[in-house]
């Protein structure tokens, strides 16, 4: 089944098994940021539309936590199979609605999934603990219980990938989950659940919906909502910890970043600037793990900056869906202008442009596409607006430094704290840096320091609000209650 039309359509919420086109509040619509060309419509979610989705997964909870794991997760065998079936169309429909180049949307797809496969392994990753004899015939064991309805809300930069975080671990555990993706890239995560219906999972226990603050805020303080994943910006992310905390739920709520990436003068260049490229511009700089600093210390700045120029200017910019194309437009028009605009500022404040991304600005497209090339400015101080602010665009600020111990005082004076990277030949620089760096996610030559999905996920400081990380290990414990049962027999 097809929620949308392939031309513009009205893209449906999916409550109890069901597909819904509800007349909504209001409605956003879904733009191909690389011709401008209106995909879809969406519709925002009223609160009573929020309380419906609640209600049906409180009610699927309830028998959904009866089936046993290893049932539950044959339901994500067969997701796996589907999602790989389809996954080039998946990717696809990413790249029309989020602008990513091909590449970038299938390696997205596989971390998808990665995400569904490691879930699968929730017979194991849920076992608790035993210890018989905690004292004289008497045994103790931990379980690890569902906690309810738990509610994901999500980003436009990976809408096959983050939601993924989130419900596969959710359901696998026993939970219900009602999803609210961006409203800006609604496309691809309903077609993820398209397939998650085919596979056969019992009506309720997955719900989606659309919309804004307004839904948003519902969810929040939805009594029956006992935990909240949330992955976005800052600001939102901090109200989204204190509103729902305030009401006693779990939260997990990954923000944004400001990430550096450290270059030693013992440093391999040209490996490094191939690792730089992807970090900064990779996806248009549109990730939260991408590189918008670099640190250059000592006499690293010449060589690295010759070459990474030249290679900079040779970036092949354009509509993501056409063959050899690294990077792919904007988002949206309000978030090019937004990018375009910390140009100007950079600019405006004394920063030294060594590529400027606005002489591509709209090519090659025309007037629809969203696209600005990838722009790199040296001499960057730290009071500038561009070294302070997550841009989440194709902007790069060197920041040059004397010292290793300059680097890690300036990446520590950050107030994010996402994810680093540090590139030398050197074992000592890279122990030191990556034991003294306040951050939570550190590549040691690797310019994307992106954990597998078996390993935790999240930032430190201003890039993460919560204490239990996205997936992996943590997951789990994010979506289970933990029970210890001592038991005597007579
Ligand atoms: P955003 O914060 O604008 O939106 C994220 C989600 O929150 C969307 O579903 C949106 O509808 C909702 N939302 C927006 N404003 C809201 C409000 N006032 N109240 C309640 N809900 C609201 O983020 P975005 O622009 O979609 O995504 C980009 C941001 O996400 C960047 O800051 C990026 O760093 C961050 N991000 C972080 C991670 C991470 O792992 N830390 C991963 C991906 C993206």
């Amino acid at each position: 089944m097809i929620a949308t039309d392939s031309k513009v359509g009205t893209v449906s919420f999916y409550i109890d098994g069901a597909w819904e086109k509800p007349s909504g509040r209001t409605t956003g619509t879904v733009t191909n940021p690389a011709t401008g060309a209106i995909l879809a419509e969406v519709p925002y979610a009223n609160p009573s539309d929020v309380d419906r989705a609640v209600q049906t997964a409180h009610a699927a909870f309830l028998k959904w936590r009866e089936v046993p794991v290893v049932d539950r997760v044959q339901v994500l065998y067969r997701y796996r199979a589907l999602l790989d079936k389809c996954a080039n169309d998946l990717a696809a429909i990413l790249t029309s609605e989020n602008g990513k180049a091909t590449d970038d949307a299938r390696m997205e797809v596989r971390r998808m999934i990665q995400m569904v496969e490691v879930a699968c392994g929730m017979p194991s990753l849920m076992m608790g603990d035993s210890l018989n004899d905690v004292a004289a015939g008497i045994d103790c064991k931990t379980i690890r219980q569902p906690i309810g309805v738990c509610a994901g809300i999500t980003p436009f930069n990976f809408p096959a990938m983050v939601p993924m975080w989130m419900y596969p671990f959710a359901i696998a555990c026993g939970n219900a989950f009602v999803l609210k993706p961006s409203e800006k890239v609604p496309l691809t995560p309903t077609r993820a659940i398209e397939l998650l219906h085919d596979a056969g999972l019992p009506p309720g226990v997955l719900n989606l919906i659309h919309g804004d603050k307004v839904s948003v805020d519902a969810l929040l303080h939805h009594p029956l909502v006992k935990a909240v994943s949330f992955v976005g910006s800052t600001p939102v992310a901090k109200y989204i910890y204190t509103t729902a905390a305030a009401e006693g739920k779990r939260v997990q709520a990954l923000g944004g970043a400001k990430n550096h990436l450290i270059v030693m003068p013992d440093a391999d260049m040209p490996k490094a600037v191939e690792a730089i490229i992807g970090s900064a511009f990779g996806g248009a700089g549109e990730r939260c793990l991408a590189g918008s600093v670099l640190v250059p210390v000592g006499d690293a700045a010449g060589p690295l900056l010759e070459l990474l120029v030249a290679r900079t200017k040779a970036l092949t910019v354009g509509d993501g869906s056409v063959p050899g194309i690294e990077m792919g437009p904007l988002v949206t028009g309000d978030h090019c202008q937004k990018v375009a605009g910390y140009v100007d500022k950079g600019v405006a404040e004394g920063a030294t442009p060594l590529v400027d991304g606005r002489e591509r600005r709209g090519v090659p497209s025309g007037p629809g596409g969203y696209f600005l090339g990838p722009t790199i400015f040296d001499h960057v101080t730290p009071e500038m607006t561009i070294a302070r602010e997550e841009i989440f665009g194709p902007v790069l600020s060197v920041m040059r430094v004397n010292t290793l111990d300059d680097a890690i005082a300036l990446v520590n004076a950050s107030p994010f704290g996402n994810a680093t990277a540090i590139f030398t030949t050197s074992g000592k620089s890279a122990r030191d840096y990556s034991s003294r760096c306040e951050v939570g996610m550190v590549g040691i030559n690797v310019g994307v320091a992106a954990p597998m999905a078996f390993f935790p996920f999240a930032g430190w400081k201003n890039s993460f609000f919560g204490d239990l990380h996205a997936h992996g290990k943590d997951a789990v414990s994010f979506y289970t209650e933990q029970k210890v049962i001592m038991s005597r027999w007579f």
